[in-house]
């Protein structure tokens, strides 16, 4: 058993103390998706809507709704929260199974507060210590397994040509409406945006970690009024993090890494991080994203390597189907990237899900032994960390998990229905960018064909 795992293990034990489904993440942590007024805690529940007569008066109402003071109170009393299936699923597969529960209760944010939130003290409306905020869904990009609540170019898109027509319908607005997703437009008040700015100064005071997605982060004057506000009044125990797809203007990141350099580490924050994301390099890379200009990419990646000496950026690669055969040659750039800049740039491999159409679990077994032969490239090089080279290895044994026949059938249908589509509205060719996927995509067609599934209505 390794550390952590006996770390988490007496992390349960503690939990247990209070009851058996109590979890400090419920308390410690939120996702605030601002621009469409939702909330969770943690991400792994569906979020729910923050009703705005909550909000008057009481601005940490963004995080302390009274849907989730009631889960709260349900894990008091040691009854299990069904918005948190994630963590008793994995739970009740062994008496030593390991769920997010104890490892989020055991974090440095949340650790701290086991005894203050055990107290029952159900009126309090506690602050976050770990914030995950999005201010708006303006993004230039429309990558391939994105949504129109998420990014407004995927918006412009789908009130153009509509839904596309997977089983079930992939991205229908429908949806989005009837379960209150839709995005504030921007071009009108945001009274989620205005409580966050009236809840800053109290929240910000006990704050331990703090990240800005999106959308695109430096799309959003938010994000820069950030770091103004971290420059008139530091936050030195503070942790901040902010995503970007570095496919914005030149000028935007110039006055991003210009705001950067005033912030000193250990004075205004304690550290920063940057996050961006590619799923493979090159063109492969521009069409999984698209939007992503692998030139305009780099020039943005460097200037801020160059301009900020200490910055680390991690570079997550949301494994996906198209993600395998340009993999080495990823690892390969990186590789490059890492001896240039003093290993402060790392890989982060976390599988994709959903779409399930597009998850590299649909692909066939020559496809596993690619990704093999990449572990065993990464593997060889000492420039990769430990923690790299282990998320790549689950990710390919996450890869091999086998799926039903029938299912692997009707997610390459819809792999074929979906770029099909993809390629009409966007003009681009999938058998042109990934000439080596040619024999899967004819078995994806063939599905398509052959299948008695009535067509998506
Ligand atoms: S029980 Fe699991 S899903 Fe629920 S808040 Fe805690 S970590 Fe998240």
């Amino acid at each position: 058993m390794t550390e952590l795992e006996k770390q988490a293990l007496e992390m349960r034990d503690q939990l247990h103390r209070v009851s058996p489904s109590f979890c400090l993440a419920k308390w410690t942590q939120v996702t605030l998706h601002l621009h469409s007024g939702l909330t969770h805690s943690c991400h792994h529940p569906v979020p729910h809507k923050i009703p705005l007569e909550e909000l008057k008066g009481n601005p940490s109402a963004l995080h302390n709704t009274k849907h989730k003071i009631e889960r709260r109170k349900q894990m008091l009393a040691g009854e299990r929260p069904s918005e948190c299936d994630f963590c008793w699923k994995i739970e009740d597969t062994g008496p030593n199974q390991i769920s997010d529960r104890y490892l989020k209760s055991l974090d440095s944010w949340s650790k701290p507060h086991l005894d203050r939130y055990s107290q029952k003290h159900l009126a309090d409306n506690p602050n976050p210590s770990s914030v995950e905020v999005s201010f708006s869904s303006k993004c230039n990009f429309k990558c391939a397994y994105c949504a129109p609540d998420i990014s407004s170019k995927w918006m412009e898109e789908t009130l153009e040509f509509g839904a596309y027509p997977t089983h079930p319908s992939f991205n229908n607005l429908h949806y989005f409406q009837v379960t209150d997703r839709l995005p504030i437009p921007e071009n009108q008040a945001n009274p989620y945006v205005e409580a966050f700015w009236q809840w800053w100064p109290e929240l910000a005071k006990e704050l331990k970690v703090f990240r800005i997605t999106g959308g695109e982060p430096l799309l959003s004057p938010n994000t820069f009024r950030v770091l103004e506000e971290l420059l008139k009044t530091p936050r030195p125990e503070l942790s901040l993090a902010v995503n970007s797809n570095l496919g914005v203007p030149k000028v935007l990141v110039q006055k991003f890494s210009t705001l950067l350099q005033k912030l000193e580490p250990g004075i205004n924050t304690k550290d920063f991080t940057l996050f961006t994301s590619l799923d493979s390099w090159g063109k492969q890379a521009e069409y999984i994203r698209t939007g992503l200009k692998m030139d305009l990419f780099l020039e943005n990646l460097h200037h801020l390597l160059e301009t900020l000496p200490e910055l680390p950026i991690v570079i997550m690669c949301t494994f996906n189907a198209l993600s395998v055969v340009g993999l080495d040659r990823m690892i390969d750039e990186v590789a490059e990237l890492k001896a240039r800049f003093n290993n402060r740039v790392s890989l982060d491999i976390p599988f994709l899900r959903y779409p399930t159409f597009f998850s590299a679990n649909i692909l066939p077994p020559e496809f596993h032994s690619m990704l093999e032969n990449s572990l065993r490239r990464m593997r060889s090089m000492p420039i990769f960390w430990d923690h790299e080279k282990l998320k790549m290895q689950r990710t390919l044994e996450w890869m091999k998990t086998p799926l039903d026949p029938q299912t692997l059938t009707n997610e390459r249908e819809d792999f074929y229905i979906y770029f099909s589509e993809f390629d009409r509205r966007r003009g681009t060719s999938f058998l042109n960018t990934f000439p080596e996927m040619e024999s899967f995509w004819k078995l994806c067609e063939s599905a398509h064909q052959n299948t008695e599934r009535p067509p998506w209505t």
